[in-house]
């Protein structure tokens, strides 16, 4: 409950609740198991180990990489961005090369690509959108040129909810052998991700979207690009030698995952997948477009209220403005009757500046989430129209 009435729900694409499936993990691996992982013989420690590796195994299963090597584990969206940022940048871009992203990226995975672009004297090329937040592929294809290294875009973006067509993207990008980054951090937690089927070169996204805990995050790489890039951390675990003049680095994984892991985490991540197996990808992503499909018809009724982000492929939320009402007044009144969205930049704020808007309120859905909330969240609009208008 928030202000004695029963909590509406509807900051999913922040991050999610968990189920009580999680936050046993997480206790039960301080209860029994904890201990750390790798460099033990002992019981506490193999077994930790062990199951720090089969929530590996899962990961890998889950998203359908074809080597668990692949999967290295990170602190989140955040972090995986950065380290393919950093070492791909080291070892591929120059001066004169093109990063290409678009300008309905999280600063996640804009200011990464921003500031390597300007250490390496490289230049960020930025793919527009159109009215509906589809991206203007005439002008990605126009961009794709020899000096491309790189293209990073969003899986599913966290402001409009685009479903971008990443397949397309890829299979056009490796005609002319351009790898390509997909940031799933809103991706992963509503639509079944099979990197081999999309043939996506990395892959980031965050446990914390998806029902699991905060702070574990993965990400997917091939080995070939793996195999060939820099580490992006040093210290333990990440080595396989080290003399006073030099270092060899350990194999992948481990290479990316210097110092003590998350494990903590990564059992959390596991309950989570499991749990998520257990209700269906398919389920939840059908239930959700449902939940989209209801609140559109219905907040689209309100006059004044202006949608930002209608394309045909689209994951379930919804980012609007009520008329000039600034989106933290709205928010503020919408909070006072117990519903949690978000509103303002949404972490990004090139976006906000081409849509001209200071910022906008978000409601997004998770399968938890239900049509009577939905109309909860109408009546409050309502509310908000009446007090501020
Ligand atoms: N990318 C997108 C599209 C996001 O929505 C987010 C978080 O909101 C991130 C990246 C960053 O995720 P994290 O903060 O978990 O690293």
């Amino acid at each position: 409950e928030v202000y004695k009435r029963p909590l509406v729900y509807f900051d999913n694409a922040a991050t999610t609740q968990k189920p009580v499936q999680v936050i046993r993990a997480i206790s039960g691996y301080y209860e029994k198991d904890n201990c750390n992982i790798h460099r033990g013989v002992h019981y506490l420690s193999v077994k930790a180990t062990e199951a720090y590796e089969e929530a590996r195994r899962e990961v890998r299963q889950f998203i359908n990489a074809s080597n668990t090597h692949e999967v290295i584990f990170t602190k989140g969206a955040t972090e995986a961005i950065n380290l393919v940022a950093s070492s791909f940048g080291k070892k591929y871009i120059g001066p004169g090369d093109e990063v290409i992203i678009s300008i309905a990226e999280h600063h996640s995975n804009f200011v990464p690509w921003q500031q390597v672009c300007m250490e390496r004297g490289a230049t960020l090329k930025v793919v527009p959108i159109d009215d509906r937040g589809d991206l203007v592929l005439e002008e990605l294809w126009k961009m794709m040129s020899d000096r491309t290294k790189i293209i990073a875009i969003t899986h599913v973006s966290n402001v409009l909810g685009t479903v971008k067509p990443v397949k397309e993207i890829i299979r056009r990008a490796h005609e002319m052998n351009i790898p390509v980054l997909l940031d799933g951090a809103q991706g992963i937690a509503h639509t079944v991700v099979d990197v081999q089927n999309l043939g996506a070169d990395f892959y980031a996204f965050s446990g914390h979207k998806m029902y699991g805990p905060m702070g574990i995050g993965v990400l997917y790489g091939k080995e070939k690009f793996l195999e060939d890039l820099p580490p992006y951390q040093m210290g333990g675990e990440m080595i396989k030698d080290v003399w006073i003049e030099r270092t060899d680095f350990n194999e992948l994984p481990f290479k990316f995952e210097a110092g003590t892991p998350n494990v903590e985490g990564v059992m959390g991540l596991l309950a989570a997948i499991r749990y998520i197996r257990e209700i269906g990808m398919e389920n939840i992503a059908a239930y959700e477009e449902e939940l989209l499909h209801y609140a559109t018809e219905k907040l689209s009724a309100i006059k004044d209220l202006k949608i930002y982000g209608t394309a045909q492929h689209k994951a379930s939320l919804i980012s609007f403005n009520i008329g000039h009402i600034h989106p933290y007044d709205a928010g503020t009144i919408i909070d006072k009757m117990g519903i949690a969205v978000r509103t303002g930049h949404h972490c990004a704020m090139p976006l906000m500046d081409f849509l001209n808007v200071p910022g906008t309120v978000r409601a997004s859905f998770a399968f938890y989430n239900t049509k009577e909330e939905i109309d909860k969240l109408y009546e409050a609009i309502l509310k908000v129209k009446e007090m501020l208008s």
